[in-house]
């Protein structure tokens, strides 16, 4: 593997002089020899190796990355549709014992700010979901140390028994992995309990960057890259699918962003084999958020968001490096609208969740929110055809 270099996140410029950067960049695209090189053999359907898939992300500038993701995409989406779906997010607890220095969002049992919500008040948010048309509740939380693990299977049985209409996405692999260790239980008995108790898919949350040294760093109680990868390959057997994800932007360097979309896509390719469709449904990647955030309060951080423009670069990168994955979804929430929709310029066929609640990201003091007439102008104005779509990412409405 090449030298590692450290991710210096560049300045955050003003909104405005950064989409006028952006807006520029992408009108004029200036690639090196290596890059052009790289790009067409890209748009001529050949698979990227991880040294080409370096040499893009350092050199390839937005304009160029842009276009070329963007052609990909129309390739496996004609129609210039959009999709998006109309989802609520609910964390259960805030208590948490893994620490994660990336994480302003968790609390140690017996601080006062700690709360665990019960199954009513789960019910109640799921209910509310469900009378404004959403289809997929995304239920997360920190690794609680006491919880039973019938307080998950439960939750899981009476929003099946009341709202069998929504889906339920839920459970990051490290609460999946925790569940394995606090409960005594291999992997897989977890994720089969739980899908007997009516987990339909596995979010991605939880894979950070999938290499062990910025992992040590960020999340030293988290599991090594490669459980994480192994626990979607007992996914896959189990007979579930889930989308895989990159937090990128805080001590990784551009080459182990590299190594993390080689290794989804290597599980995908396993997965596929094995059962004739990979795990992944989608991809998504997000910017490190460092406020309020210990990495940043120990000095591992500077502080500094990575700029809206390496956000879009590293999306178009991961459009074109991740060739066996159909779809990539944007991340409004820590970007904004504004650069959602610039990010279907990029690679992304995908708007995400509308997010009725969201509250790990708000936590690091970054809120944005969309409701579904949002999302259907967002993509209009952006020149798309707005899709409502389940959380198997079939389409149920085109507006
Ligand atoms: S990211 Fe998740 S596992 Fe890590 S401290 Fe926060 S809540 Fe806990």
């Amino acid at each position: 593997m090449e030298p590692l270099e450290q991710v210096r996140p560049l300045k955050q410029a003003e909104p405005m002089e950064q989409l006028e950067r952006i807006h520029e960049a992408l009108a004029r695209p200036e690639p090196t020899p290596a890059v052009e090189r790289i790009l067409h053999k890209a748009l001529d359907g050949h698979r990227l190796s991880y040294e080409e898939g370096c040499v893009l992300m350092r050199e390839g500038d937005l304009g160029s990355l842009g276009l070329v993701a963007g052609e990909i995409t129309r390739r496996l989406h004609p129609g210039g549709i959009v999709t998006f779906v109309q989802d609520r997010n609910i964390n259960y607890t805030n208590v948490c014992v893994t620490d994660c220095k990336f994480c302003a969002f968790y609390r140690h049992e017996k601080d006062s700010d700690a709360w665990v919500l019960s199954h009513e008040q789960i019910l109640q948010k799921v209910g509310e979901l469900a009378a404004s048309g959403g289809t997929q509740v995304l239920i997360q939380g920190g690794h609680h140390p006491k919880l039973p693990f019938d307080y998950y299977t439960e939750m899981c049985r009476l929003i099946k028994r009341h709202y069998p209409q929504i889906a339920i996405h839920s459970f990051s692999v490290s609460e999946i992995r925790h569940f394995a260790r606090a409960y005594k239980m291999p992997v897989r008995e977890v994720v089969e309990r739980l899908r007997e108790a009516g987990l339909d898919s596995v979010p991605g949350a939880g894979g950070e960057v999938l290499a062990d040294r910025p992992r040590r760093i960020i999340a030293p109680l988290k599991d090594p890259a490669a459980d994480w990868l192994a626990t979607y390959e007992i996914i896959a057997d189990v007979g579930l699918r889930g989308s895989s994800t990159m937090m990128f932007g805080h001590v990784e360097t551009l080459e182990e962003r590299v190594e993390h979309l080689l290794r989804l896509r290597e599980v995908q390719d396993r997965t596929a084999e094995r059962h004739g469709r990979g795990v992944f449904w989608s991809f998504i990647c997000w910017t490190f958020q460092p406020g309020n955030t210990p990495l940043v309060a120990e000095g591992l951080h500077n502080g500094v968001t990575t700029s809206s423009y390496e956000y879009l670069r590293t999306l178009a990168v991961a459009r074109i490096f991740l060739d066996n994955i159909e779809n990539i979804q944007a991340s409004w929430v820590t970007q904004g609208v504004r650069i959602g929709q610039i990010s279907l310029d990029c690679g992304c066929n995908d708007f995400g969740g509308t997010m009725m609640e969201e509250n790990v990201v708000a936590a690091a003091g970054t809120v944005f929110h969309a409701t579904p007439s949002d999302a259907i102008r967002l993509i209009r104005d952006a020149g798309r055809v707005p899709a409502k779509r389940n959380t198997f990412y079939e389409i149920l409405e085109i507006y």
